[in-house]
């Protein structure tokens, strides 16, 4: 058995989301020891599902969708019964005007009018015959689209969404990260699917039926946690890792803070899904410096939810409304009864506003009154509610939702990535874990590959033991 050989709890994990929850479960099955740590006071992380009062909501809508059938059948048997297919309907709420999502070249058309269509046009032509005679210098988000879609095409659908999701200008987003991830980045893919390129493969991320658990994605963390225990390991909840103690590239132990208890665990492998910044400030003795130097230059986003409750059937029939427009302080919502008929009690719904920001920022720093009081007006100009339907809300504040692609991102990543590859049995898998623009799927794959890993380390450590046993 793969567990004496190492003995119990071997596996720490750091960071109780997707990711974490993954890496566990796979060690679980494979029968090893595991000890999961998790900051919060729940599971689940971006992913979790926040209950209030007999309302659930994601921090953000959260669709299931992969295209890898291994993964789709994880989760299909990991949830069973509680997992439903449920219909995208999404809309782009800009100039007063509803524009489906994905774009439809007749509906952009209307909506923007006969004359702007033909600038666009145009102006895409122009931007071809251009990079024909002389190559692009593709350096930021903006060098890439406008050589890419047009100046006009950018000015209309891009700058203000993207600045708006980012915080930063167009032209200090990097480039490299936009050009792989132009159909991660939602208004990008619906304006190239409406204008230029109308083909199935390029509109694979828009399916119309996604994977939804009845109540809410955090179940799936959940299940994942609930299986892990069942497998005899632990979850352990409000337990954030403050230190990790190593020597000669050997992480040895990690320092918990479990509720003002301090605790060392230790163990024989390691896997971080917490922010990789937090992770190289937590080392003991520290990285070197210019790998803090690296590290500091890396930024996430952060995000604030506020969600108010409705007396009110349905507010809308959408899953989604993106809104572009700065003068609308918030980038999207979503009404997740729409999502799931479980996640708003009988005759009442739910809408969740989503805003971009910085931690300490304007809007980060708003009181919880303040925030939904500018949801509540925007929601009502925007003829959604009218105020006096609002019968409760709730705020949350959401750190590290993004990883901030600047440009020379990747340089300081590839610097960092480098020296935690130094370490024999440091792993460092998820989202802000790696700083990737991971979706769930990508969590979870990254989770299962990681304790894949470990699984075939210890298969090659015990037949090593074997083999010397043997000659003695
Ligand atoms: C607004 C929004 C909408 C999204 N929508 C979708 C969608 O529709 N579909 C989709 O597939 N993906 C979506 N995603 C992406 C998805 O949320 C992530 O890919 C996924 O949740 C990442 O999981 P993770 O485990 O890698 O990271 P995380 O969820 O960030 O998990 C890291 C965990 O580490 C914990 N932690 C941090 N510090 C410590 C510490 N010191 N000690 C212990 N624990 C610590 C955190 O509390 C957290 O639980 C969305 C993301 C956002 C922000």
């Amino acid at each position: 058995m793969l567990d004496q050989i190492l003995g119990k709890n071997t596996t720490i994990i750091l960071g109780g989301g997707l990711a974490g929850l993954s890496a566990g479960y796979v060690l679980t099955k494979a029968e090893l020891g595991v000890k999961v740590f998790e900051s919060d006071s729940t599971v689940g992380g971006l992913s979790k599902t926040i209950i209030h009062d007999g309302f659930r909501f994601d921090l953000g809508g959260h669709r299931f969708f992969t295209k890898d059938r291994e993964l789709n059948n994880f989760v299909k048997e990991l949830m069973r019964e509680e997992i439903i297919s449920v219909q995208r309907k999404s809309k782009i709420y800009m100039r007063n005007k509803y524009f489906d999502y994905p774009l439809k070249p007749f509906n952009a058309i209307l909506g923007l009018g006969v004359s702007t269509t033909m600038e666009i046009l145009a102006d895409y032509a122009a931007e071809k015959i251009k990079n024909l005679i002389r190559k692009p210098q593709n350096i930021s988000l903006e060098d890439w689209v406008v050589s890419n879609f047009g100046r006009k095409m950018f000015n209309i659908y891009f700058r203000e969404y993207s600045e708006k999701v980012w915080g930063i200008d167009c032209s200090r987003i990097s480039a490299e990260w936009v050009a792989r991830r132009i159909r991660g980045l939602s208004l990008a893919s619906a304006v190239k699917n409406a204008f230029f390129k109308l083909n199935a493969k390029d509109v694979a991320s828009h399916v119309d039926v996604f994977l939804y658990p009845q109540l809410g994605i955090g179940r799936i963390s959940d299940r994942l946690k609930e299986d892990i225990e069942a497998g005899n390991n632990s979850v352990l909840t409000d337990s954030r890792i403050e230190r990790i103690n190593h020597s000669d590239f050997k992480v040895e132990s990690v320092v918990i803070n479990s509720r003002e208890r301090f605790v060392t665990e230790n163990g024989m492998e390691f896997i971080s899904s917490i922010p990789i910044t937090k992770l190289l400030k937590m080392l003991h003795p520290a990285p070197p410096e210019n790998i803090l130097t690296a590290a500091s230059q890396l930024r996430f986003r952060d995000l604030v939810i506020a969600a108010v409750m409705i007396n009110r059937k349905r507010v809308t029939d959408q899953t989604w409304i993106y809104i572009p427009e700065q003068k609308v302080p918030f980038g999207r919502i979503h009404e997740p009864a729409n999502w799931s008929g479980k996640m708003a009690p009988e005759g009442k719904s739910i809408l969740v506003a989503e805003f971009f920001s910085f931690k300490g920022d304007r809007i980060w720093n708003k009181s919880d009154e303040e925030l939904t009081a500018v949801t509540v007006e925007n929601l009502e100009n925007m003829k959604f509610i009218k105020k006096h339907e609002v019968i409760d809300s709730a705020v949350l504040r959401v750190p590290n939702a993004y990883p901030l692609f600047e440009i020379g991102y990747r340089e300081r990543c590839d610097e960092i990535y480098e020296y935690l590859g130094g370490f024999k049995n440091l792993h460092i898998t998820g989202r802000s874990g790696m700083f990737r623009y991971y979706n769930m799927d990508h969590a979870i794959e990254s989770g299962i590959k990681t304790a894949k890993k470990i699984i075939k380390k210890c298969r090659i450590q015990d037949e090593e033991k074997k083999a010397e046993n043997h000659v003695s």
